[in-house]
């Protein structure tokens, strides 16, 4: 169902709109430095910084491989676990299955509203438009996905889903739902939407979840948030569903605990989000809150397919969105231009992967090769690797253009003839040089006019540089 939905082969067209945006380009530019600057403090906090960092990094690729290496074992024990806690363990395919699984358990207790904590897979499989379809009213209780549910759009960011609104776009949104006088103090904007949202936690029937984690030797979803919607949403209606990717399975709460000395100071540069829950089976006895039933939904979506192939490292990703932070194409775009779920360079590489390589032709190419992605990747994601191993898989699938695959081999072929390659640069360097306008500026590349769209190209001096380095050594 998702892959119906994926614009990602219009990311040229989108990406061109995006940057011409001036709205856009305001709140991004207001937000990146947010985001660089604290995770920097978070990873500044730690005792030894750099050294303590590394090692904390090795310790959470170590717990993510082991999980990976042996997956089916660790997904055993948590059904088992969960079930012993009164859980109901369920699997889905795809987005399709998500949609009809948790339709099916809304049917079976009556749900005619679903409260939601911010849930990345619930968009993968289109699951509120599902839900609105069944006669089930799904109200989206995270702030930034809230705005994003009133505004009709989708978020753009995988923790901060509103970050491409700016503060008046919001207040509009607001005036024109909630009917209330217009409000551009961010608390006071704030306590509004909570005393709307407050309604709702306390009339839905059914919450459904993410998690950031299963914790096998528990049968427990951790959740993290900085809201306290989270745990509205799982303890006020009577059932529970929580959706997840197989691949968040974590053997011990020991792993857990490792993990979330890097997650929230990679996503936000907190030392630890505000709200850590640990959600085990179902309310018991003498308890005073909890649901009376409790689902989790294990998807496979084209997770399964990733195990021991050259992109198993991709499933380590702990959806912190540091990668995407530090993006220059990511700032320079916002999320929507990718076209998908999951925007940034674990975009680049996810949907692809998820929605198939011929539906998201540019997204491997939406990269500077700067590797500021890799580079903070709590789990050593290999980032720009995995994009490079995308456009190979491209080139020997015969995706790309002819016209590329051509200059290719062209390419190829001249570059194997030592005389002929001096030959041809030689005459490539004088063509530049000429191509310049007075000012030394390349402003239209003749054979290549797409480079020089919206930038322009300092001239090169007219000769090579062995030609440069010869004549230096003769003077
Ligand atoms: S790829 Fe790495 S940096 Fe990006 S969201 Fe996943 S874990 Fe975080």
């Amino acid at each position: 169902m998702g892959k119906l939905h994926s614009q990602a082969m219009f990311f040229q067209a989108r990406a061109a709109e995006k940057v011409a945006n001036p709205i856009l380009q305001r709140a991004l530019q207001k937000a990146k430095p947010l985001f660089v600057g604290k995770r920097a403090k978070g990873i500044g906090a730690l005792a030894d910084d750099r050294l303590e960092f590394e090692q904390l990094r090795s310790a959470c690729v170590d717990i993510r491989n082991r999980v990976l290496s042996d997956l089916d074992v660790w997904l055993d024990i948590f059904e088992s676990q969960a079930k012993a806690t009164g859980a109901e363990v369920l699997w889905a395919k795809d987005g399709e299955e998500i949609c009809e699984l948790v339709i099916d358990v809304a049917r079976r207790h009556g749900v005619t509203k679903a409260a939601k904590s911010k849930s990345m897979l619930s968009e993968e499989a289109h699951l509120n438009e599902a839900l609105a379809a069944a006669g089930i009213q799904p109200v989206e209780t995270d702030l930034g996905e809230y705005i994003v549910q009133l505004a009709g759009e989708t978020p753009s960011h995988i923790i901060a889903p509103a970050v491409h609104k700016t503060l008046d776009e919001i207040a509009d949104l607001f005036t024109k739902t909630h009917g209330r006088p217009r409000q551009t103090d961010i608390p006071a904007m704030t306590r509004e939407a909570r005393e709307v949202l407050r309604q709702h936690f306390l009339s839905a029937e059914m919450g459904i979840s993410r998690c950031q984690f299963l914790i096998a030797e528990t049968g427990s979803a951790a959740l993290v948030t900085n809201e306290g919607n989270g745990r509205m949403v799982t303890t006020l209606p009577k059932v529970h569903v929580v959706i997840t990717g197989i691949e968040k399975v974590v053997p011990t709460l020991e792993d857990f605990a490792t993990l979330m000395r890097l997650l929230p100071r990679s996503a936000t540069g907190q030392t630890i989000s505000n709200y850590v829950s640990l959600l085990t089976g179902t309310r018991r006895p003498g308890d005073t809150e909890g649901p009376e039933k409790t689902v989790f939904i294990l998807v496979d979506n084209g997770r399964a397919k990733l195990l021991g192939s050259a992109y198993q490292e991709m499933l380590r990703c702990i959806r912190c969105g540091a990668c995407m932070n530090h993006c220059p194409v990511y700032f320079s775009l916002g999320g929507h231009a990718y076209g998908w779920v999951y925007p940034g360079p674990m975009g680049s590489v996810l949907t692809p992967l998820f929605t198939g390589l011929e539906n998201a032709l540019d997204l491997p190419h939406a990269s500077t090769g700067c590797n500021q992605c890799g580079s903070v990747c709590p789990v050593r994601i290999p980032l720009p690797k995995l994009m490079h191993q995308l456009r190979e898989d491209q080139v020997t699938g015969g995706m790309r253009p002819w016209s590329e695959r051509f200059a290719l081999k062209a390419w190829a072929w001249v570059a194997g003839k030592p005389a002929l390659y001096h030959w041809v640069v030689r005459r490539a360097a004088r063509y530049l040089k000429w191509l310049a306008d007075d000012s030394g500026r390349i402003r239209v590349l003749g054979l290549a006019p797409g480079w020089t769209v919206g930038r322009d190209l300092p001239a090169p001096a007219g000769k090579t540089f062995q030609e440069l380095y010869a004549a230096r050594k003769r003077d």
